[in-house]
C-alpha cells in the first residue's frame, strides 16, 4: 500500500511537473508569438489624438466629438497600417510628444467662410501649428483619406522636420507636401496618376516620384534641393523658392533635420 502511495505521488508529481513544464513552454511560445503579432513598438493611431467633446472653440470652430474622433482614428489607423513610412512618422511623433509631455494632437471642424485673402480660403482642411490642431472644413471630411493624409503630412512637416509655417513659407510648404503626397500614393497604390507638374506627362518629375517611391533614392541634399527648386520654378513661372525643403530631406533621408 505504502509503495502504491509513493507511485501515485511520483506519478502525480511527474504529471504536475510535466504540465507545469508544458505551461512554461507554452508561455515562452506565447511570448514569441506576441513578438510576432505585435511590433516591438506597439502603436495605435488614436494614442495621438486627444479625446474631445465637440465643444465650440471660437466662432464656427469646434472640437470633434467622441464619435467623430473614433471614426477618424479608424481611418488614421488604416492609413498607418497600409504604409510603413506613415507608421514610422506617426510613431516618431508620438514619442516626441510623450518626451515633451506637451500634448496630443487635437482635431476639429472649422465651418468659417474665410475671405479670399486668408490662407484657409477654399481649403478642405488645415493644420493650425500654434494650437497643434487639424481642422476639417466640413464634417463629411473626417472620413476622407485624402484630406487626413494631406493634413497629417503638414503635421509631420512642422513637428518632425521643424518647418516653420510663415507667410513666406506657406506656398513652398504646400508644394513640398504635395510632392511627398505623390510619393506616398505611388508607394501605397503602385503606378497611379501623379498630381503635380502635369503629372505623368512631366517625365523628369514623374521619374523622380517613382524612384523616390521605390525607397532606394540616393539621398543627395544638393541634388534634391536643385530638383525641388526646378520643379517649383517651372510651376510658378520662374519664382525661385526662398525655402529649404527640410521635410523632403527628412522623408527621403529618414532622419530628423534640426
Ligand atoms: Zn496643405
Amino acid at each position: 500500500m505504502k509503495n502504491i502511495k509513493y507511485v501515485i505521488i511520483a506519478c502525480f508529481t511527474c504529471l504536475w511537473c510535466g504540465c507545469y513544464q508544458g505551461m512554461l513552454f507554452e508561455d515562452t511560445f506565447l511570448d514569441d508569438e506576441d513578438i510576432m503579432l505585435y511590433d516591438e513598438k506597439p502603436f495605435k493611431f488614436d494614442t495621438l489624438c486627444e479625446k474631445t467633446n465637440g465643444a465650440t472653440i471660437l466662432g464656427k470652430r469646434r472640437y470633434l466629438d467622441k464619435r467623430e474622433i473614433a471614426l477618424m482614428s479608424m481611418l488614421g489607423q488604416e492609413l498607418i497600417v497600409k504604409e510603413s513610412v506613415l507608421y514610422n512618422m506617426s510613431y516618431n511623433l508620438f514619442i516626441k510628444l510623450e518626451k515633451q509631455g506637451l500634448f496630443k494632437l487635437r482635431f476639429g471642424i472649422d465651418a468659417t467662410d474665410y475671405d479670399k485673402t486668408d490662407y484657409r480660403w477654399g481649403k478642405d482642411g488645415y493644420y493650425d501649428s500654434r494650437e497643434r490642431m487639424i481642422f476639417f472644413c466640413h464634417e463629411s471630411l473626417i472620413m476622407s483619406e485624402r484630406v487626413l493624409l494631406h493634413e497629417l503630412l503638414h503635421v509631420f512637416q512642422c513637428e518632425l522636420a521643424t518647418v516653420r509655417p510663415t507667410v513666406n513659407n506657406e506656398l513652398f510648404m504646400e508644394y513640398e507636401v504635395l510632392m511627398i503626397y505623390d510619393i506616398i500614393q505611388q508607394r501605397m497604390r503602385g503606378d497611379v496618376r501623379i498630381h503635380l507638374e502635369g503629372g505623368n506627362d512631366n517625365k523628369v518629375y514623374a521619374d523622380f516620384i517613382r524612384e523616390a517611391a521605390l525607397g532606394n533614392y540616393t539621398f543627395n541634399k544638393e541634388l534634391l534641393r536643385k530638383l525641388f527648386n526646378d520643379f517649383f520654378m517651372k510651376k510658378y513661372s520662374g519664382v525661385k523658392p526662398n525655402y529649404e525643403p527640410s521635410f523632403l530631406f527628412y522623408f527621403l533621408g529618414g532622419r530628423v533635420v534640426n
